[in-house]
């Protein structure tokens, strides 16, 4: 059988046994619509699902300079993609052409028919996510701009923020891009009001914050105030494998993040050690399926949205997030995972994000073309980002502290650092000293065994090391290690937090009901594939502790 394209991937036919397959499932008959009816409109919330009985419905993109056809829909063919579960809001306008008769299916129905009609479910989620693939690799599509310079630390945090919550964008870099003058202009704005947003012909936002962006894009959505089942706090792989199984086991489940899901996995370019995926695959693409699978069984997101204090009110955890009131769950998962610390280097700050950086993904590695690039750190994500820069600068320099790269990096990643030309590995070599005006431009080395110091001309320095947990929101109740780290399970079966008449579970914390997953426990094993492992297993010991309830 011939292998299916992208194309008809993204673009396929339903017959007519399917289409009335659906029309059963979510007991809708067709309507008519008039010639040039919008159905949705670029930049809703909420939009509703079509497909077409007859006619055709057009879908255009206003987001350039002029109005463009993405595609037309025929007989059996749909709208739609990903936005319907995340509820963002949708990119395109989708307007009836002709004598049109189709299917009109809310929200709440697409996920009803997404999780009673596997079959269907498959070829709608499949389209999809390949109508969003075919815009990211589409070089004609603007989606929402960013216009600012490269040497900016507030257009990479825009940029950063943007591209981890996997918002199509297209970067205008001031320094650079010929058409910069002309799109001030029209935006009526200066260089110095840079970095700006816009979308199509108006200007969106000056220099927003995070959570400001968030909210003018559609990807912030407040929880209810409701009781929850489980409050999953951190969506990196612990809390996104929570939420699926929580959800699609019936509980009423919620997960917030205080900056983007897919967390420290979400910034890898190759996780090559995650069963079932031989050839590896990426962060972002472990993310995307696993924020989507989360949102089909009915998860409520809501990035970004940062957990600051946790207490505890009639066996209830309260949680703190924001302005609002607590949200308010049976169980709390604590899956907050780790971050690198900062550089240990005078000055280091002023040049966080100008030419220091935390994640090595397409974003940074643009700053290197051409250039050198320099890791610091010897474990897998240090060695990972070495290969990946390899490919896109002209040299990279790993910089590790000890003498042996294979003490905490795995032997493929050691292998491949090897074998690959333009990476110099220098051991016993910290970094002294950053220089640079408004950004990096040369470092200094030293090696420690002869205190040999020389400079090094470079635009970025990409750093991993030592994780620090990220649990300063948490209360005393929940006891901690001398690193932070949360003790789990047996470690704290003795602790004088532990008031419970039983045994903790093995992910529990010693505040009964509240577990924790992932990087963020005390002596786990700092993985994707463990993190979600971990992840899916205290879901059934939330199961058991409702059961106690
Ligand atoms: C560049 C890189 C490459 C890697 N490559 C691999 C690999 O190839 N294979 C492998 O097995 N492992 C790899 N790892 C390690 C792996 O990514 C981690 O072990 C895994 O992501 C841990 O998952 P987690 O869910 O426990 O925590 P994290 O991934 O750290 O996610 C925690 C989440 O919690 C959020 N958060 C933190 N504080 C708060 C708060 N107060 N309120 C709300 N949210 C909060 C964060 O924003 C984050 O999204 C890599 C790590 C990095 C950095």
């Amino acid at each position: 059988m011939p292998e299916k394209t992208l194309q008809s991937i993204a673009f396929p036919v339903l017959n007519p046994d399917q289409v009335s397959q659906i029309a059963n499932c979510v007991a809708v008959a067709p309507r008519r619509c008039r010639d040039g009816e919008t159905l949705v409109a670029a930049g809703d919330y909420s939009f509703h699902f079509f497909i077409v009985n007859s006619g055709e419905i057009e879908i255009l993109d206003y987001s350039g300079d002029e109005p463009k056809t993405i595609t037309t829909h025929h007989k059996g063919q749909f709208t739609g993609d990903i936005s319907h579960l995340t509820g963002t809001r949708s990119v395109f306008s989708a307007i009836a052409r002709g004598d049109c008769e189709v299917f009109e299916i809310s929200g709440e129905g697409l996920r009803h028919l997404l999780n009673q009609c596997p079959g269907l479910s498959d070829i709608i989620l499949q389209a999809f996510v390949a109508r969003r693939q075919l815009l990211r690799e589409s070089p004609d599509f603007i989606g929402i701009r960013v216009i600012g310079s490269r040497y900016s630390a507030d257009t990479f945090r825009i940029r950063d923020f943007l591209s981890r919550n996997r918002v199509l964008f297209t970067w205008t870099d001031l320094e650079t891009d010929p058409q910069v003058d002309q799109l001030l202009k029209e935006f009526g704005v200066s260089e110095a009001d840079t970095p700006v947003v816009s979308c199509a012909h108006s200007l969106l936002l000056r220099n927003p914050s995070n959570q400001r962006l968030a909210d003018e894009v559609g990807i912030h959505h407040p929880l209810d105030r409701s009781v929850f089942d489980l409050l999953v706090v951190g969506a990196g792989p612990a809390g996104l494998a929570a939420a699926v199984y929580g959800a699609s086991e019936g509980l009423k489940t919620a997960v917030l993040d205080s900056s983007a899901p897919g967390g420290q996995a979400g910034s890898s370019m190759r996780i090559e050690n995650y069963l079932g995926f031989p050839t590896g695959l990426t962060g972002a693409d472990l993310t995307d399926r696993a924020t989507l699978q989360a949102n089909k069984f009915g998860a409520h997101l809501s990035i970004p949205t940062a957990a600051t204090h946790l207490s505890f009110e009639n066996g209830y955890a309260m949680l703190n997030a924001g302005d609002a009131e607590p949200i308010t769950a049976k169980c709390l998962l604590i899956a907050t995972g780790a971050q690198y610390r900062r550089l240990e280097v005078e000055g280091c700050e002023q040049f966080e994000g100008r030419g220091v950086y935390y994640a090595a993904t397409p974003a940074e590695a643009l700053f290197c073309r051409g250039c050198t690039a320099i890791v610091v750190g010897g474990g897998n994500s240090a060695g990972q980002a070495a290969v990946f820069l390899a490919g896109h600068s002209s040299r990279v320099l790993l910089l590790i502290r000890g003498g042996d790269l294979n003490k905490n990096m795995s032997s493929y990643l050691v292998n491949r650092i090897e074998q690959t030309g333009n990476i110099e590995l220098l051991r016993n070599t910290t970094i002294r000293q950053l220089s640079g005006n408004d950004h990096l431009q040369s470092i200094e080395i030293v090696e420690h065994a002869s205190q040999k110091a020389r400079t090094v001309e470079t635009p970025a320095v990409f750093s991993f090391i030592g994780a620090t947990p990220h649990t300063d929101w948490l209360p005393p109740e929940v006891e901690r290690d001398a690193k932070g780290f949360v003790r789990t399970g047996p470690a704290v079966a003795q602790s004088p937090q532990w008031h419970a008449g039983r045994a903790p579970f093995l992910l529990e914390t010693s505040r009964r009901g509240v577990f924790a997953a992932g990087d963020v426990r005390s002596g786990s094993v700092k993985r994707v594939a463990s993190a979600v492992g971990e992840g899916s297993m205290a879901v059934q010991f939330v199961h058991e502790y409702l059961k106690e309830m």
